[in-house]
């Protein structure tokens, strides 16, 4: 496939804004970028897609969601508001993931990605809680995945919030899936996992203990790491270490582990994370819509932690969450010149590359010869001048996600014109829509 007529944005480092150039796609990978005659004569056999004067970019990642969450659209909380995130996790998140089966599960991930795809995502980091439905629920996922063309790391959740059986069939889960991967059954590097863990305080010692004991000794842990104070202070209380310093002890940080949130670490945790090379996602929409404050990522990333930027489950718009970024960090320090454009751009395009590639072990993320064909289309028509070094306000200030015309993981478009390729919309939408009744049932049922 040869690729014309775009506006190609490189996010390389230093990015480039290439015009008259043409990409050649072979397979999954971006060839060759030329000169558009050149690469006509040279390989005549090649479909010509146009991309119409469009902004051509790598398409978007993110680090940190939660496929099933889908099922929280519209629902509604019974009783009193939930005053705290404490309160947030047992009256929504422990009451939704118990209500999910095998067919919400699959139908979740569906309208997960679904929504991803069309908002130009090509990359996510999942982490998956279905406790009434965990043996092979990431298979389930994964052929979601597979069925629908995007690139995605999954594991599972796991906790002792219900009990000791449900916390070991999480354990095997993982255990099972990571073998699996393994193995190579990673559709051509689409598919990646880690050891899932949820957050320190829903872990004993005990499964710490096991957790870290079954994972081959290279694999990452993706968990949450004090998201609220709470999570803190029951470290402190079970330990008398902080959240960081008890999971270190037990080796789960490492320079493949994931650490969702780290709001409210402290210097030495900080320092911590810096040294075990851990990365750190940053989601401050859900930070914000839980009231549990906001990290400071820029502290972090002075210090060296590999800071990526994720959504949380909260919608599959990831410039929504540039522009909370780099609004909301000017907003809590009362002052305009705090979170800059290059420093959103650092997380959500070079920390989200950096670990894509770590964790799919293919180049991700960028536009040059040798990186996976991830790119997207972007009809964006800017009025003012656009070069590299005024972009991230462009995007910040302009880009939408209705712009989005054109989604392609792995050399293969799933979105053309904005109409899905092989994807039947309806059909999906409708499945979920029947499967929903059924968990807002058992979900109100535990009330
Ligand atoms: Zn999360």
């Amino acid at each position: 496939m040869i690729i014309t007529n775009g506006k190609i944005i490189t996010w390389t480092k230093p990015n480039e804004i290439i015009e008259g150039k043409s990409i050649l796609v072979q397979g999954n990978v971006i060839k060759r970028i030329d000169d558009e005659e050149v690469l006509r004569k040279k390989y005549p056999r090649e479909e010509i897609v146009d991309a119409l004067g469009q902004y051509v970019m790598p398409g978007l990642i993110c680090a940190h969601t939660h496929f099933y969450g889908a099922y929280s659209r519209g629902l509604a909380i019974p009783g009193d508001a939930p005053a705290a995130f404490p309160e947030i996790l047992s009256k929504l998140w422990w009451s939704l993931d118990k209500a999910l089966d095998e067919k919400s599960v699959a139908s979740s991930a569906w309208v997960s990605i679904l929504d991803a795809i069309k908002h130009g995502n090509t990359c996510l980091f999942d982490h998956h809680a279905s406790p009434n439905a965990i043996p092979d629920s990431l298979d389930v996922i994964a052929e979601v995945v597979n069925q629908s063309g995007i690139r995605a790391s999954l594991c599972y959740e796991v906790t002792d919030r219900d009990g000791e059986g449900k916390a070991r069939e999480g354990i095997n889960e993982n255990v099972r899936f990571i073998k699996k991967i393994n193995k190579g059954e990673n559709l051509d590097g689409r598919l990646a996992t880690v050891f899932g863990l949820h957050a320190s305080l829903t872990l004993s010692d005990k499964t710490l203990e096991q957790s870290r004991s079954v994972a081959p000794t290279e694999s990452g842990f993706h968990i949450h790491i004090a998201e609220h104070t709470a999570d803190e202070y029951d470290s402190l209380n079970k330990s008398g270490l902080r959240v960081v310093d008890r999971l270190n002890k037990f080796n789960i940080l490492n320079e493949k582990s994931i650490a969702a949130h780290a709001v409210h670490v402290d210097a030495k945790e900080i320092d911590i994370l810096s040294k075990t090379k851990t990365w750190v996602t940053h989601q401050p929409r859900s930070n914000m819509n839980n009231a549990v404050g906001i990290g400071n990522v820029e502290s972090m990333m002075r210090a060296g932690v590999k800071v990526c930027l994720g959504n949380d489950g909260f919608s599959n718009t990831m410039w929504d969450e540039w522009k909370t970024t780099y609004l909301v960090h000017k907003l809590v320090n009362l002052d305009p010149r705090r979170m800059g454009g290059f420093d959103v751009v650092e997380m959500a395009i070079y920390q989200n590359a950096a670990m894509a590639s770590q964790h799919f072990n293919l180049p991700i993320g960028s536009i040059v010869p040798g990186a996976q064909a991830d790119i997207i289309f972007v009809d964006y028509k800017p009025f003012t001048e656009l070069h590299s070094g005024n972009l991230p306000w462009h995007i910040l200030f302009g880009m939408h996600h209705s712009m989005v015309t054109m989604t392609m993981v792995a050399g293969k478009i799933l979105m053309k014109n904005k109409e899905f390729v092989d994807i039947d919309e309806e059909k999906i939408i409708s499945d979920a829509y029947q499967s929903h009744k059924g968990v807002w049932e058992r979900y109100n049922d535990q009330f």
